[in-house]
């Protein structure tokens, strides 16, 4: 038996979930396909689990330093299962409201694996759905390293979300995004945290300065870390783990992280066999998200670049609209904002300093010390904005980092996006005392007229 619609998606996270929302707003009949629960790995594994997590820390810390501010409190320590129900119910709200979000649009909602079976269409559980159009939005998965064995005491991010509790020692194998958080969130429920990063330093894909300045920040809060250094095997037994590294160094732990990037979910789901080329699993899409096969798209994780929600979400609306035919413009990975929630917090939009200086030659660039930022010294943070400008031109980076600096990305973003100069943005009156003045304080800098700021 077949059902025909005229967009059928397979994979109900952020990338599907969005393509299907925007199609059904713009009439579309949809199909979407999904194994396991609606909102993919953001809303269950990923994005909000972690950043319950991560709140529940800075609660931790909050509760340690409130002394220091006149608040009698003391940290009695941290109940993982008190941890575990509140991200829970986060989680479970949130997943209950986009339910009814989908079951409202009027999408075909689909349960069950799906594999692709025609030019268009998807099988599941013996029953074909077609049409029209295909979208792709299968996702990713935690990578291991060859020859490591996962169990309870070496894991992935999947199953350290619902560890029952507090490691006394950790070793996190991977020092960007995923790694930092969950470093950060052990420091602050009292862990003892080891990072190691195979490249040269912290967050290795963000701005130079920023990883200098999260280093220093982490040295500061306890978080030791070896950069530049290749695991060579992880071992574990009930007792604990132990990982060496090349030259020899072996690093004891309870508890292993391994956070080295995810892969894309694609094996086995039948796209090679109708047409859909794949690259190292990932699928191969031109800017306007069109596989090498007719009417077959790919949305977020899938498609190599920037694995975050929002541009999965962004993938989704571009997609509907491009089948609806409204020629809206490409999602450009250059322009999506990205956010590390550790803390302190990173943000950043547009080009690194030296990503600019290859795209432009000559560059300017501002560092408006968060040290002159009035809010900034009410929540005790060190951090920066970094601004980058094409010698006299647009903005084309900004580089955020500071406790809560992740809330200032927005500005950040229309500044990149829309293009503008330090000059337009220093004629904006940024709101005293937030930690966006210090935004408003770097455009004014680099427009040549300082105001908080050593020229
Ligand atoms: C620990 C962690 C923290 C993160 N934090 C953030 C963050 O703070 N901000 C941010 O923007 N991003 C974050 N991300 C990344 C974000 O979760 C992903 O970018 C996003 O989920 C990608 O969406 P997607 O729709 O492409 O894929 P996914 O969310 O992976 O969804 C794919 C869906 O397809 C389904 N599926 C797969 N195969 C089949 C099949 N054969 N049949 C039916 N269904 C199938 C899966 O079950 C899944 O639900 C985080 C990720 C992790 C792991």
């Amino acid at each position: 038996m077949s059902n025909q619609t005229d967009l059928v998606v397979l994979g109900g996270g952020s990338g599907g979930y969005a393509t299907a929302l925007r199609a059904r707003q713009l009439g579309m009949s949809v199909t979407l396909v999904e194994r396991d629960r609606l909102g993919g790995t953001c809303l269950h594994r990923g994005c909000v689990p972690t950043k319950a997590l991560l709140h529940a820390a800075e609660l931790a810390d909050a509760a340690r330093a409130a002394p220091a501010h006149g608040i009698r409190t003391s940290f009695d320590g941290v109940d993982m299962t008190g941890v575990h129900a509140f991200k829970d119910r986060v989680v479970d709200r949130l997943h209950a409201g986009l339910r009814g979000l989908v079951g409202s649009s009027g999408v075909t909602y689909v349960e069950g694996e799906g594999r692709m079976v025609g030019p268009t269409s998807v099988e599941v559980d013996g029953q074909v759905h077609a049409g029209a159009h295909l979208v792709l939005a299968t996702g990713s998965s935690p990578r291991s390293i060859p020859g490591v064995t996962l169990g309870p005491r070496v894991m992935t991010s999947d199953q350290a979300l619902r560890l029952d509790e507090v490691p006394g020692r950790v070793v996190v194998i991977g020092g960007s995004v995923i790694g930092v958080e969950f470093a950060s969130v052990w420091r602050s429920f009292g862990s003892e945290v080891t990072i190691v990063e195979g490249l040269s330093g912290l967050v290795p894909l963000e701005d130079p300065a920023i990883g200098t300045q999260l280093e220093r920040a982490f040295r500061r809060r306890g978080i030791s870390f070896r950069t530049g250094a290749t695991v060579r095997g992880v071992t574990s037994s009930e007792a604990g783990a132990a990982v060496t590294l090349e030259g020899g160094d072996v690093l004891t732990a309870d508890l292993v992280l391994v956070a080295v990037g995810r892969g894309p979910v694609s094996a086995g789901l039948g796209y090679e066999d109708h047409g859909v080329a794949l690259d190292r699993g990932w699928v191969v899409v031109d800017e306007r998200l069109r596989t090498s096969a007719p009417h077959v798209y790919a949305v977020g994780d899938l498609v190599p670049g920037l694995q975050l929600a929002h541009r999965g979400f962004a993938h989704g609306i571009f997609v509907a609209e491009e089948v609806a035919g409204l020629s809206p413009d490409p999602v450009e990975d250059v322009t999506i904002p990205r956010v590390t929630y550790c803390e302190p917090e990173i943000a950043s939009v547009g080009l690194t300093e030296p990503q600019a200086r290859e795209a432009h030659g000559e560059v300017e660039t501002y560092a408006y010390d968060l040290a002159g930022n009035g809010k900034s010294q009410i929540l005790g943070t060190a951090g920066f904005v970094k601004v980058v400008r094409q010698a006299d031109g647009p903005i084309v980076g900004v580089h955020l980092i500071g406790t809560r600096m992740g809330e200032q990305v927005g500005e950040a973003t229309l500044m990149v996006g829309w293009e503008a100069f330090p000059e337009d943005v220093a004629r904006f009156v940024h709101a005293h005392p937030t930690q966006n003045e210090a935004l408003g304080e770097a455009a004014l800098a680099l427009a040549g007229k300082p105001l908080h700021a050593h020229g």
